[in-house]
């Protein structure tokens, strides 16, 4: 359900609403919006109780109940897009589209050092690689660990930009947070609901990969858990699907874009480098998904892909990392979006 104020309730008639929902036995999740505040109420709701008690204050305008499964999530709960502000000048949510960009992992000082400040002169902002790796493979390369997370901040700090890396278990989750600037769910954990529930409480933004074979239900419930936590800032990230075809790595479900943001108000971010398993498929992808709406691309990127320690198949070049980054400055502009570009 959500309890929608008026206009012209103040702090204290919310706070007195709030109080009485919460004296009930409900937890409430409230949002300002522009102009009023609206208050989720989450759990098993006995609506004719909760209706019968909230109809005396003067300050509601109206009650009414979400019928999806997803609450804090859902545009009816809160219709504004979400923005998600790091530091002055990244934005993930806004007119700029936010490019993200790095190495699959993280390899050495000098491989993550010359990929950000490539990246960064491309027009980057955030600044990507695995520290902890989930491969197929127990025998294949696992990531620096500790290790690559000091050196993705090192590299980081040196170029100006933002971290973003991914944490694979909840006893990560403290040491990860003292490095980056966003966490990571990969597509294997979308569903591990207890990892969910601790980033849920990591006060930083979290960007939740979709599940290889994840209805859009099932992705926008598993972001539900992380904000159930009070943690709003949640970026949902498609990356392709499993399905029959097996010319790309995946099935890179574009039309999810407009699905997702239709249905809720988080940031919608493309990785078209996993989504499609091939350099020569990165940048048709990234292409349409500016075009389709997307609010952010995240991009491998690595100074000589051939060597990669893993999916070098699909890591672009510097220069092409560029050349496309001002392409698809183009195509931004004629969707009236932002993309900056050197
Ligand atoms: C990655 O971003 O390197 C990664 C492993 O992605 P995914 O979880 O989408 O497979
Ligand atoms: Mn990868």
């Amino acid at each position: 359900m959500i309890v929608v104020m008026e206009r012209n309730a103040d702090a204290k008639d919310v706070k007195e609403v709030l109080d009485r929902i919460e004296e009930m036995g409900y937890e409430t999740h409230s949002i300002e919006g522009i102009s009023k505040t609206i208050i989720g109420i989450i759990g098993n709701i006995d609506r004719e109780e909760l209706i019968n008690s909230l109809g005396a204050y003067p300050n509601i305008e109206k009650i009414v109940p979400i019928q999806e499964p997803y609450k804090l999530a859902n545009r009816s709960f809160k219709n504004e897009p979400t923005v998600i502000k790091l530091g002055e000048d990244v934005t993930i949510g806004g007119k700029e589209i936010t490019i993200m960009a790095g190495p699959c992992a993280v390899e050495n000082e000098k491989q993550i050092i010359d990929t950000a400040r490539a990246i960064k002169k491309a027009g980057a902002k955030i600044l990507r690689g695995g520290a902890f790796k989930p491969r197929t493979s127990p025998y294949s390369f696992q990531g620096l660990q500790e290790k690559g997370l000091k050196l993705l901040k090192m590299a980081a700090e040196d170029s100006g930009l933002k971290i973003i890396t991914e944490v694979m278990s909840s006893e990560h989750v403290e040491l990860i947070g003292k490095y980056t600037d966003i966490f990571q769910i990969g597509a294997r954990n979308m569903q591990n609901f207890y990892l969910l529930k601790k980033v849920g409480n990591a006060g930083k933004p979290v960007m939740l990969k979709r599940g290889l074979t994840a209805t859009y239900k099932e992705f926008i419930m598993a972001a539900e858990y992380i904000m159930s936590e009070g943690n709003y800032n949640v970026i949902l990230c498609e990356r392709g699907i499993r399905t029959f075809e097996d010319y790309t790595r995946n099935t890179l479900d574009l039309i999810s874009i407009p699905v997702l943001k239709k249905l809720t108000h988080l940031p919608v971010v493309i990785d078209p480098s996993h989504g499609t398993g091939r350099r020569d498929l990165v940048a048709p992808a990234a292409t349409g998904a500016v075009a389709m709406g997307a609010d952010g691309l995240i991009v491998e990127v690595h100074p000589h892909p051939v060597k990669a320690l893993s999916d070098g198949q699909q890591s672009l070049h510097f220069a092409e990392f560029r050349e496309m980054l001002r392409n698809l400055t183009k195509v931004a502009r004629a969707v009236d979006r932002k993309i900056i570009s050197y």
